[in-house]
């Protein structure tokens, strides 16, 4: 029993369904700014000068400016200390014209990630990893305030191809904070029977093979096989996995943790990568900034 439709191999487009979200929230802003006169405003945190940390950071202003969101930015250099980006974030925590704060990771080693995300205000934390908004995640009856943005996505682009999750198997492998355990939690939430694999499991193909809807997020370049899979199976994938390739110009190109050409035979839908799982990241920001706008705006749930 496949969870989707039932056309063999269709592709999700993860690119042109990003796209069709930023542009609703350009519009839910434009609204929002002609009844209060006022925008969401997300600040980026950016610390040290890693070049993959400032293309993320480069590609979330420029959405956010797309969207009609208002960005601001903290560059704080490499050798500055914990306590000195403690205090940025909590200015960004007191500025009201800022409705969501994203502290880019990974932090320079020096610094405790974990207190400096404990610090970003509740209201304020767009990328849900608070550990009060993951708390809510996985509390039945609770929602967070926000949920991680990865992860969120995974379920937007599940929930707009029209694949049905509630009783449905889904397995998901990886178990890290910010991809694997919350798209569990979210997953569970939509009523899936959820199974995570992680690198303690005995035996992945024989649980994957049991899975309607896998979501691969183990950073492992084409982990996920055809023998994996059962025929109709819908499946993300979440891994960005460089490996060396010739024929390009850059020496390498980008697979996911799926082996997509052979696993596109079985799948009922797959994600590609890149254009799949990677700009719903981003879309999901925006949208959790223009969430939080519209609260704090409007006074509204
Ligand atoms: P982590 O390295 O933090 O976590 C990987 C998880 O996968 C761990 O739980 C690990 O298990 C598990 N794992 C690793 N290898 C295996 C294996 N061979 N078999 C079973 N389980 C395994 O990675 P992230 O969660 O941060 O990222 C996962 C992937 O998603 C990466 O490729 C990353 O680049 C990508 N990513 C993509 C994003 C996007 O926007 N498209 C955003 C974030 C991440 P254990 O816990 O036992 O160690």
């Amino acid at each position: 029993m496949g969870a989707g439709p039932s056309a063999q191999g269709t592709v999700i487009d993860g690119k042109a369904i990003a796209a069709t979200i930023r542009g609703e929230i350009k519009d839910k802003v434009a609204e929002l700014r002609g009844s209060h006169g006022k925008t969401p405003g997300l600040a980026v945190v950016i610390v040290g000068e890693r070049k993959d940390s400032q293309t993320y950071v480069r590609m979330k202003r420029k959405a956010c400016e797309e969207a009609g969101i208002a960005s601001f930015h903290a560059e704080i250099p490499e050798t500055a200390t914990e306590a000195e980006v403690l205090k940025t974030v909590r200015k960004f925590n007191a500025d009201p014209k800022v409705h969501g704060i994203l502290v880019q990771l990974p932090l320079p080693k020096h610094m405790n990630e974990e207190r400096v995300l404990a610090e970003v205000s509740l209201e304020k934390d767009v990328d849900g990893f608070h550990p009060e908004n993951i708390g809510k995640l996985a509390m039945k009856g609770h929602e967070p305030l926000f949920a991680p943005c990865t992860p969120k996505g995974c379920i937007e682009l599940l929930k707009r191809s029209g694949v049905e999750l509630s009783g449905k198997n889904a397995v998901v492998v990886g178990r890290s904070n910010i991809v694997g355990m919350p798209a569990a939690l979210l997953l569970m939430k939509e009523n899936c029977t959820v199974t995570v694999v992680h690198s303690k499991t005995k035996d992945p193909k024989r649980v994957c093979r049991e899975a309607d809807v896998i979501v691969a997020a183990a950073g492992s370049a084409q982990m996920v096989k055809k023998d994996w899979c059962k025929p109709g199976v819908v499946v993300i994938d979440v891994g960005t996995n460089s490996v060396d390739d010739a024929t390009k110009k850059s020496g390498y190109r980008l697979v996911g943790d799926v082996d997509y050409d052979n696993v596109k035979k079985v799948a009922s839908q797959i994600t590609p990568v890149p254009g799949g799982v990677g700009p719903m990241t981003i879309a999901m920001l925006i949208s959790n900034t223009y969430e939080s706008g519209y609260r704090a705006i409007t006074g509204k749930k």
